[in-house]
């Protein structure tokens, strides 16, 4: 293989030697047209992610590289997921660079939405997890919302400087790349996108209309996040595709709610009460007694309670239970990264666990909307 050929999909050096790590081609598929690396090239035509990894000391030494230059970072979030794809140490790899925030997935919210709200509360989650946001742009890059002002945006801001895209996996970078491509590039050529997490491996230049690059960055990948733990098919089932509807349940203390088999959410202590929960419309969620919820678990995970299937369910970490003490009149959503969350809607405070694979990402914020 030419020393320095890169896949045209993802951007990864390819190598013909080792099946198992990144940028393997093998050498009869170097006649094709365009060369891409065999997992860019399941990806494309069968829609199936093949396991090979990146490293994140790899990822972090990339981003540090950002530091030293003048340059101008798009930092994409997923509004789904906001606290588990902000990138937590951003500030301190990118230095004194501006950052805007790309909010993108907002399809996702319902239809009713105040934006105004939503902005606010973007600004002050952003700001409390140590990032200074030159900007904040809602985006959908599946409905192409948001790009034109995203784009005039960079164009105001970037001078001469160099413009990274930076984010977690799975936050649609690919898709918004593939996007900017379409709408103000020449390039015939489309980047790989899936639903897999971990699709972009490499530093990708890509040439602007008027002459200029934009660079996009490998997804970094967190542990802590559901998409990053499910099976590729359950993740087309915890990832919502349409707009939430936020599903209401009046409970008593006493009462469980299960996410399928993906969570669970208990209610302890308090008085009667509703909760709201956001999550993906495939989930099923099933009430039940506090009291008989392990039982039910046992008894019935990967059946009644599933998706995930039983066999799906033994991959992933065993739960881990989280409390927490609701004080009265403060609005707050319990958030489990990647699942969703839920509303918690009373003045009157109450006591509440979740339920979680081990090492998923959870936490109380003030409520989103
Ligand atoms: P990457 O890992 O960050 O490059 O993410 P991808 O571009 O591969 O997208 C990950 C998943 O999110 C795919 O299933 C996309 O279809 C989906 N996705 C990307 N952008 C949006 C969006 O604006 N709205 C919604 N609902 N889904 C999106």
């Amino acid at each position: 293989i030419p020393d320095g050929m890169r896949c045209s999909g993802c951007g990864i050096q390819l190598q013909a030697e080792d099946t198992s790590k990144p940028g393997y081609i093998p050498q009869q598929a170097l006649d094709r047209e365009p060369v891409i690396c065999q997992r860019c090239f399941r990806i494309k035509n069968y829609n199936e992610s093949s396991s090979v990894t990146v490293e994140q000391d790899e990822f972090l030494r990339l981003l540090s590289q950002i530091g030293d230059k003048d340059a101008l970072v798009i930092h994409i979030v997923d509004i789904f997921d906001f606290d588990g794809s902000l990138i937590g140490g951003l500030q301190r790899f990118v230095g004194s660079n501006p950052v805007i925030l790309a909010v993108n997935k907002i399809d996702l919210l319902p239809k009713v939405t105040n934006w105004n709200k939503v902005r606010n509360w973007v600004q002050k989650q952003a700001k409390e997890m140590g990032l200074k946001t030159l900007d904040i742009v809602f985006c959908s890059a599946k409905q192409n919302q948001g790009f034109d002002r995203l784009l005039d945006m960079v164009q105001e801001h970037r001078g001469d400087r160099d413009v990274y895209v930076v984010g977690a996996t799975n936050v649609g970078k690919s898709t918004l790349i593939n996007r900017l491509i379409r709408d103000y590039s020449d390039l015939e050529q489309e980047l790989t996108t899936s639903r897999y997490p971990g699709t972009t491996l490499d530093m990708v230049n890509i040439p602007l209309d008027d002459g200029q690059y934009i660079i996009d960055t490998p997804g970094i990948v967190y542990p802590s996040r559901y998409s990053e733990l499910v099976s590729p098919s359950d993740l087309g089932i915890i990832m919502a595709d349409k707009p939430l509807k936020p599903a209401v349940n009046q409970l008593n203390a006493g009462q469980t709610l299960f996410f399928g088999g993906f969570g669970r959410f208990d209610f302890i202590q308090g008085e009667h009460q509703s909760f709201t929960s956001y999550v993906s419309s495939r989930i099923k969620i099933h009430r039940t007694k506090l009291e008989r919820a392990d039982e039910l678990f046992a008894q019935h995970a990967g059946e009644m309670l599933s998706p995930p299937s039983r066999e799906a369910l033994e991959k992933l970490p065993a739960w881990t239970r989280h409390e927490f003490r609701i004080t009265k009149n403060s609005n707050v959503d319990v958030f489990m990264s990647g699942l969703g969350w839920i509303k918690i809607n009373g003045d009157t405070g109450c006591v509440i666990a979740v339920h979680v694979p081990k090492g998923v990402k959870v936490l109380v914020r003030p409520s989103l909307i």
